[in-house]
């Protein structure tokens, strides 16, 4: 007898978007395959887990039947482009969208092998999918003497050769005044620059990643560095180029360092700009002026420029589940079937339901209200900023638990926020189960990263718009010495913060750890 492998299913959601006919399905597959969850990621792209090993095929051919894919949703490719989720909040926020779209199908895998394999050689439509390419970039994999492509295997992946990427590889779009798809912690990450109203185009930041190992001081936490700028069709070049670049040059040998920022630490910055000039055939131009202030989500209802309503909510370590107090994978079944929007993923594992009109919000209203589903107003600042990676018990890589453990600490934090008078100051918390890093925690205010079951090393002092690495704190401890730790910390904050002072700030100041702008510094 077999046992019962069980697996988890990613589902690739350019942007985070889906239709409600799309909810739909992969609620039903959750109920029919799944573990009767939906978990919602940090990069905007569903997980159904407990799939076992003889409903697989069927489970990814119904998510390619309601015309989404888990192709590229793992694997040494370009992941799931990350994109800031409110497209109707404004035009510039639907182009922005748009170009999310483009980045996920031009750098979408060719093999027929996903086909073959999974949907007995029926193609996904990636024109259906994600509609038509806006414009044609030539590739030319004999730039760069590439050392892994030949001419045959560019026929089948013109852009990732016959051996693929070293690792994998990720893309985000941010809109400013927003950082919250965490752009520095991309490999690309993408900057909206909006002048006079209009898309200008994009700030180029390349370099960034959060996973390490424990122990080895030759893996650490980067942030992405800005290189330049480029107008909006020209976006796409610019990604490609930078993938054959990491697909040239990447570590092959051990895997550990294959990441596109420790290729680009290994050769230099210049280096990297110069050869991507060199493949591009012309020039970024100087970087141009933005601001960050918060990577965080606005909950509640808003209007858009267009008129339409969006609600977000807060979702508990992006947890869709039915529990006695809310019924959040019911009510949610139940306005997909009402709403004729659209439902957005955001980067912090929440949810929006966007596009609400008028008429049908009072309808959307009654729903939420009927299940328990609030926009989490009655939760502390620091719980609907707060962040997890699954870890245990799907996780084969966790060391120490995160979703199901950093609720309950952070209930033991909040009674100490209250007395310090901070219950609705925004903190950023994220947890992790090992160091790969999934929930980003070295852009967390405070984090913790798993060593062992129950132990964490901390750290502190990231950035509140995410442009700086936190610091390791306290090695190895379990939750007694992290309420020990952190509560004179938070008392000394409240009491001598200035104003407008973020923790992460005040953290650094006060001298509890020095600031990290590299990650070539995040172990010194
Ligand atoms: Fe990612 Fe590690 Fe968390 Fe697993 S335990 S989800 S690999 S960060």
């Amino acid at each position: 007898l077999e046992p019962a492998y069980q697996f988890m299913l990613r589902v690739v959601t350019p942007g985070g978007v889906a239709t409600p006919k799309q909810w739909l399905e992969v609620d039903k597959l959750a109920q029919k395959y799944g573990n009767r969850t939906i978990k919602l990621t940090t990069r905007q792209a569903f997980q159904l887990h407990g799939v076992l090993k003889w409903n697989l095929k069927e489970t990814i051919k119904t998510i390619n039947d309601a015309m989404l894919t888990t192709l590229a949703a793992c694997g040494d490719v370009s992941r799931n482009v990350m994109c800031n989720p409110n497209p109707h909040q404004s035009d510039v926020h639907g182009e922005v969208f748009h170009w999310s779209q483009q980045l996920t199908k031009h750098l979408a895998p060719r093999t027929p092998a996903y086909h073959e394999i999974w949907l007995d050689g029926e193609k996904v439509n990636m024109e259906e999918l994600l509609g038509p390419s806006e414009i044609a970039v030539a590739v030319d994999a004999s730039v760069g003497e590439p050392s892994v492509s030949d001419t045959s295997a560019t026929d089948v992946e013109p852009i990732y050769g016959r051996v693929y990427l070293p690792r994998k590889f990720k893309i985000g779009i941010a809109v400013p005044p927003s950082n919250d798809v965490d752009v520095f912690s991309q490999d690309i990450g993408f900057i909206a620059i909006v002048e006079k109203g209009k898309l200008v185009g994009f700030n180029v930041a390349v370099g960034g990643g959060m996973g390490m190992t424990h122990g080895d001081t030759a893996t650490y936490p980067q942030l992405a560095r800005v290189i330049g700028f480029c107008e909006p069709d020209r976006i796409l070049d610019v990604a490609e180029k930078t993938v054959t670049i990491q697909r040239d040059y990447g570590n092959r040998s051990v895997r550990k360092y294959a990441r596109f920022k420790y290729t680009i630490d290994r050769h230099g910055l210049e280096w990297f700009v110069d050869e991507l000039h060199e493949r591009l055939g012309w020039q970024l131009e100087a970087a141009r002026p933005y601001h960050f202030d918060n990577t965080g989500d606005r909950y509640g209802w808003v209007k858009g420029k267009n008129g339409k309503w969006h609600f977000t909510m807060y979702v508990a370590s992006g947890r869709i589940i039915d529990q006695d107090d809310c019924r959040m994978m019911t009510g949610l079944r139940e306005i997909a079937k009402q709403h004729s929007g659209d439902f957005r993923l955001t980067a912090n594992q929440n949810l929006m339901i966007a596009g609400v009109s008028s008429k049908k919000k009072a309808k959307i209203e009654e729903l939420l209200e009927h299940y328990g589903i609030s926009e989490g107003s009655h939760h502390s600042a620091l719980r609907r900023s707060s962040l997890s990676c699954v870890a245990l018990p799907t996780c084969g890589l966790a060391m120490a638990e995160a979703e199901r453990y950093l609720p309950d600490l952070i209930g033991k934090l909040e009674p100490v926020l209250e007395e310090a008078g901070l219950r609705d100051e925004e903190i950023n918390i994220r947890m992790t189960g090992c160091p790969n890093g999934c929930a980003r925690p070295a852009l967390g205010e405070i984090a913790f990263i798993g060593k062992s079951p129950g132990k964490y090393n901390m750290y502190m002092g990231a950035g509140f718009s995410g442009d700086r690495l936190s610091k390791l704190y306290r090695e190895n401890i379990g939750e007694e010495d992290i309420i020990d730790t952190l509560t004179p910390i938070i008392k000394h904050y409240a009491s001598e913060r200035e104003q407008g002072e973020h923790f992460g700030d005040f953290v650094i100041r006060a001298g509890y750890v020095k600031a990290v702008e590299s990650g070539l510094d995040f172990h010194s």
